[in-house]
């Protein structure tokens, strides 16, 4: 493929890519290279048939009057909110699902998680599937709350002294709903014209979004899906085996799988497969749901290929030809699929009709039908297998990837790897051999440098810098794509951080999975913050998205904000068109919930900058230098 390319962190990838004729996001990149400067610094609005507004010098206010600060602030909102909502999509989802494991003595394949919950939210209950419906119904019932009833579960899960903060701050949450609802009218023509009071709600947003979309998703989930288990797996297209009738599975909604991969596993199911001639049916992992099956795999190994990439290598991985069939359920399903799909002749299945795809064929996912409805993935997997394989030509590129990437860490496995304390963290960040901790979380984009460039690099300048990296989200995919979960990885990091992972025998860069487990890592802060006995903002542990992409990313970062941690960001959130709203998020919120977003396309001076805070905090809490 002769025309122009973005590069990425993961050169086998893009070598792989350049010799397919197929028209991916990597192509794409380059002819949409010209930006729009009004919509990069969030200052057009088109909110109403007077618009398209632009501000410029010379023209600083819409028609309506609204300046560059009303508009940033309403853009801005408007996204946050509706990240917000994708995330409450999920976590009211997995809730549902859970009433209906309780309601039907469904699957549960983690008591002790299902108990750690209910005890965490207060129910008291013996029966397990009485207790499965109580815990989904303390969840439903605070995200269905109006606006101004405040949720009740927030004092619950939420940190003591950052909920007294929120209070103080008068930003706890109301229904989360309703919240987002709210966001979206305060957001519309002519309303609300306050940049503050519009950044304010964002973060009540960010709470909601954080503890009930990431936070409790996770929890729900480990009790429906398993804990995750710490592992070593095969990551990159190396997992994928064209023996077997390959599914595809893309999304953030792995409880929507639970009955379907359970099934895959029956020998009866098998037997199928065996009859067109394929072993066994795989369900290969792309996207955050893809993660989470890795993160978990030690309860799926005879139906789960592996992790094979993230959101902008899932095209690629189609292109392959070895996969069937896409099963989608959520978003990072990226409309660039459809051609590939229909070119290869791929089934493409939708479960949920949020994320409808042009080409693909939607079953409603009654609860009730579950059977039924895994009877039809199963068969529309064999027709699909026995029509294309003949016609199609298989290339997975099998030097792609690791064949041992260390996988499965889990906010609760950690602590018990450490032998069920923090203490040892504790002790080697208190005595400077690890200076400190950072969050690599969040997308994948095309634009920060290219795919994957920046997480990468700055991911390699922290470890080099002896600050251990906990990573969750597509930037994990790309991490381990390019070995930094991999033994040998250690010989990146600094000398200090090195021998600690020689000693562990761990990676310097954990993978928490998908973004999701943004959530697991806002409880590893917390309770690192716990046992010190300080608040959020005085840990020596910082934020980084540096390859942010979606709305979602933008209502993660909310959270993050509201927790008071410091959020780096490679590319601006399309707020620089307003001076208000630029200073208060990267400077004036610091005297508010005490977080700020640092704006930093370069990784090394983003490491530089990072440190520096780490070190601020060590200084500040008497830590060794
Ligand atoms: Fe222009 Fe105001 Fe209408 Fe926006 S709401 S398009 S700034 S007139």
């Amino acid at each position: 493929n002769s025309c122009k390319m973005c590069k990425s962190a993961d050169e086998r990838l893009e070598s792989f890519v350049a010799s397919k004729e197929f028209d991916t996001a990597f192509h794409r990149t380059e002819t949409q290279k010209q930006k729009c400067g009004f919509g990069l610094q969030g200052v057009c609005c088109r909110l109403c048939s007077n618009g398209p507004c632009r501000i410029t010098p010379k023209s600083p206010k819409g028609i309506c009057g609204a300046d560059a600060d009303t508009i940033v602030g309403r853009n801005f909102l408007r996204a946050v909110a509706s990240g917000s909502a994708c995330y409450i999509h999920v976590v009211e989802n997995t809730a549902l699902n859970l009433k209906h494991v309780g309601e039907t003595k469904g699957i549960i394949k983690s008591e002790k998680a299902l108990n750690h919950l209910a005890e965490k939210l207060g129910i008291d209950e013996n029966d397990k599937y009485e207790k499965c419906i109580k815990v989904a119904d303390a969840v439903l019932n605070d995200l269905y709350k109006p606006r101004f009833t405040k949720m009740e579960l927030v004092e619950k899960i939420g940190y003591g002294p950052r909920v007294e903060k929120w209070k103080e701050l008068g930003i706890m949450p109301g229904g989360a709903k309703s919240e987002v609802f709210d966001g979206v009218v305060k957001s519309s023509t002519n309303l609300n014209s306050d940049p503050v009071d519009m950044l304010m709600s964002c973060l009540s947003l960010g709470i909601s979004t954080g503890l009930y979309g990431l936070t409790l998703t996770n929890l729900i989930n480990d009790i429906m899906l398993g804990d995750p288990v710490i592992r070593m797996a095969p990551v990159g297209f190396r997992v994928i085996d064209e023996d077997y009738i390959n599914i595809m599975i893309t999304g953030h909604q792995h409880s929507t799988f639970t009955s379907f991969q359970e099934k895959l596993k029956e020998p009866e199911v098998v037997k199928l497969a065996k009859s067109v001639g394929a072993k066994g049916f795989r369900l290969v992992g792309c996207t955050c749901v893809g993660q989470d099956l890795q993160l978990r795999g030690e309860h799926y190994q005879e139906i789960f290929a592996g992790h094979a990439g993230n959101n902008f290598t899932s095209e690629a991985v189609l292109s392959t030809g070895a996969i069937d069939m896409v099963v989608s359920e959520f978003n990072c399903t990226i409309p660039g699929l459809e051609p590939i799909a229909d070119e290869l002749k791929v089934k493409m299945i939708c479960l949920d009709d949020v994320a409808k795809k042009k080409n693909a064929e939607y079953i409603y996912l009654d609860r009730n039908k579950y059977d039924e409805i895994d009877r039809k993935l199963i068969n529309e997997a064999l027709e699909s297998y026995k029509n294309r394989r003949s016609e199609v030509k298989i290339d997975i590129p099998k030097d792609h990837g690791f064949e041992q990437s260390l996988t499965g860490v889990s906010e609760k496995n950690l602590k018990e790897f450490l032998g069920d304390s923090w203490k040892p963290l504790v002790d080697l960040i208190a005595n400077g051999t690890i200076k400190g901790v950072a969050a690599i979380v969040g997308c994948s984009n095309m634009t920060a440098g290219g795919h994957d460039m920046n997480t990468v690099e700055l991911t390699k300048e922290l470890i080099k810098r002896d600050i251990i990296v906990l990573s969750a989200g597509c930037s994990t995919g790309g991490l381990e794509n390019v070995g930094l979960m991999s033994p040998g990885a250690e010989e990146l990091a600094g000398e200090n951080l090195k021998a600690v992972c020689k000693q562990l025998n761990i990676p310097p860069v954990l993978n928490f999975g998908p973004c999701l487990a943004i959530g697991r890592l806002e409880i590893v802060a917390t309770e690192l913050a716990a046992y010190l006995g300080i608040d959020l903002p005085q840990l020596p542990l910082v934020l980084s998205a540096p390859q942010w992409l979606e709305e979602q990313a933008l209502a993660d970062g909310a959270f993050g904000l509201a927790l008071g941690l410091p959020l780096h960001l490679a590319l601006p959130p399309f707020i620089t068109g307003s001076k208000l709203v630029t200073e208060v998020l990267t400077e004036g919120l610091k005297d508010i919930t005490g977080g700020h977003v640092i704006v930093n396309p370069d990784p090394k001076s983003t490491a530089d900058q990072l440190e520096e805070i780490i070190i601020d905090r060590r200084v500040k809490l008497g830590l060794k230098d």
